[in-house]
């Protein structure tokens, strides 16, 4: 018997657990996947892009009932063991309701005020490397990111002024990254395989690094790896949950607590809770108001990949993005998204996402060339895109919206990058290709379980309480009530937090 349970180690998990660490209840965290191993694959790209080495071999329907394989890794630390690191707040805009081209942004039960503190907690906990006041939407603060910002490389920087030039606003990318001392001056080399690699040198800011291994030096946390979560029950009353159905090495058994906390990402939560429907809950735990899995979100994602003359020997590209088009302005009627560098990719990056099979040298000598680029716009909650689960398989239906202001972002890129001087030294004239993310890259997954003041039409309150249950909270991506534009761990770390203070200032005291 435990007095909190938490379910999954990502940056939900990670964070609650870090933060309920000192309370000195009994706390365990279940994690189905095991620990990312150290091993000299974590650095090859071919093993990690082309071969999918880390990511599960678990398959998911689409609408059509077609399987696809998902871009999900399950492991300690859970999808930030992978992630790009790049720790944005939503801005103040995002909570309230914005129009966009495609329909409504709604409007969030908090403002930004109700997060600030716990964003500026989350980039020092987390190490981000920023410029305060250098991206032209980022809400105010007074006080400066935790560490300064990484420098550009000179073809970053030669890009960087000519789009300045061109008369956008390029700022310094805000980066999680725990660099030893003095190593900074060689960030490029050391942080080279880090965006969609596991880091092996254990730099990058993850969940499991930043926060989980804080947690697990307490007697009091224990840690349950290879250890999937296969139901939630209730007590007889139906009021409360009582205790979790584990599958560990092929053997099922039940583990009670007091409080769960459910943080297994915005997918596999709104599946865990479906599958758990008991008397009490014939539609799934927690899921009176019809809303568990409904509102499914992830972005419109483009990775644009532009070939230039001149070479990219790069070896960290990630160190700027664009927001100059993240409101309305600029001639838009409404927003159009965010603009951020890439990890530089390489001849077996390009080859994953290429939809032609070439020869090799193809490909080595387009990524010699290549300057990547990662596009975001905001895609808006809609009902009927949505994770159900269809005899224990995960189904994601989703039909994709609000695509008009992410076609213009698109433009406006190619646009700033062909009149910004150098397109016409684009290799062959003026080669770009970009590739869409799909379903089956559900890395910003969120709003699964969003908050809401009314039962009716939400499934969390304001501190990711179920409306229908006291002691079971959901802190992950599902909560979103609008995904904003830009990516959403920082969002989800900074909630955790504020859902931990919570919890240990009017919940475990009383
Ligand atoms: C390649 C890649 C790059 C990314 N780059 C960025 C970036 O630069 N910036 C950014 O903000 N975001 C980025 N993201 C997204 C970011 O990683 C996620 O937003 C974040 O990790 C979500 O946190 P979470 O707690 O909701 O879920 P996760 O981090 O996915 O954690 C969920 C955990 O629950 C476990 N779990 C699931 N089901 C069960 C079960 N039934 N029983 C037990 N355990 C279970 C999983 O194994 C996992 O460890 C990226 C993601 C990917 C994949």
């Amino acid at each position: 018997m435990y007095d909190i349970i938490i379910i999954g180690s990502g940056a939900g998990g990670s964070i609650i657990a870090y933060k309920l660490a000192d309370t000195g209840k009994r706390i365990l965290i279940v994690e189905r996947g095991d620990f990312v191993p150290v091993e000299k694959e974590n650095w090859d790209s071919e093993e990690v892009f082309e071969k999918n080495r880390y990511t599960t071999t678990e398959l998911w329907l689409d609408k059509h009932g077609k399987p696809f394989r998902p871009g999900m890794h399950y492991n300690v630390g859970g999808n930030t063991k992978f992630y790009g690191a790049a720790l944005f707040r939503l801005r103040e805009e995002d909570f309230k309701e914005i129009k966009h081209y495609g329909g409504i942004s709604p409007a969030w039960p908090i403002t930004y005020e109700d997060l600030k503190e716990y964003y500026l907690e989350a980039e020092t906990l987390f190490h981000v490397h920023g410029k305060r006041g250098s991206d032209p939407t980022e809400p105010f603060d007074s006080e400066p990111y935790p560490n300064a910002p990484l420098p550009h490389e000179p073809r970053i920087q030669e890009i960087v002024d000519e789009l300045q030039n061109y008369g956008l606003h390029p700022f310094e990318l805000p980066i999680g990254v725990n660099f030893k001392p003095h190593e900074t001056v060689n960030a490029p080399y050391i942080l080279d395989r880090f965006d969609g690699f596991p880091d092996a040198a254990e730099r990058k800011g993850d969940a499991h690094l930043c926060s989980l291994a804080k947690a697990m030096e307490y007697p009091n946390v224990d840690l349950m790896t290879n250890t999937k979560v296969l139901k939630i029950n209730t007590d007889s009353s139906g009021s409360r949950v009582s205790e979790i159905l584990v599958e560990q090495n092929g053997e099922t058994k039940t583990i009670s607590s007091d409080l769960l906390i459910l943080c297994a990402g915005a997918i596999n939560s709104a599946a865990l809770l479906l599958e758990s429907k008991n008397e009490h809950f014939p539609n799934g735990l927690a899921n009176t108001s019809d809303q568990v899995g409904r509102n499914y979100m992830f972005h419109q994602n483009t990775a644009l990949v532009a070939l230039y003359t001149e070479p990219n020997p790069t070896k960290f590209g990630k160190t700027f993005g664009i927001n100059d088009f993240y409101h309305a302005n600029r001639g838009y009627e409404f927003p159009l998204g965010h603009i951020q560098m890439l990890g530089k990719s390489d001849e077996h990056q390009i080859k994953a996402d290429s939809p032609v099979p070439a020869p090799g040298f193809t490909f080595e000598l387009m990524a010699e060339h290549a300057v990547d680029f990662w596009l975001t716009s905001e895609d808006l909650p809609d009902p009927e895109n949505r994770v159900t689960v269809e005899d224990g398989q995960i189904k994601i239906s989703y039909t994709s919206n609000n695509e008009k202001g992410h076609h213009f972002l698109k433009s406006e890129l190619i646009k700033a990058l062909k009149e910004s001087g150098k397109f016409e030294n684009f290799l062959f004239k003026g080669i770009y290709f970009s590739k869409g993310m799909d379903i089956a890259s559900p890395a910003h997954q969120n709003g699964t379980t969003r908050m809401g003041l009314a039962p009716q039409t939400s499934v969390l309150d304001i501190y990711c309480k179920t409306h229908d249950l006291e002691n079971l909270y959901i802190v992950d991506g599902g909560f979103f009530v609008s995904s904003g534009a830009v990516n959403p761990a920082l969002t989800i770390i900074a909630m955790a937090l504020r859902v931990g203070e919570h919890l240990k200032n009017n919940v475990l005291k009383s």
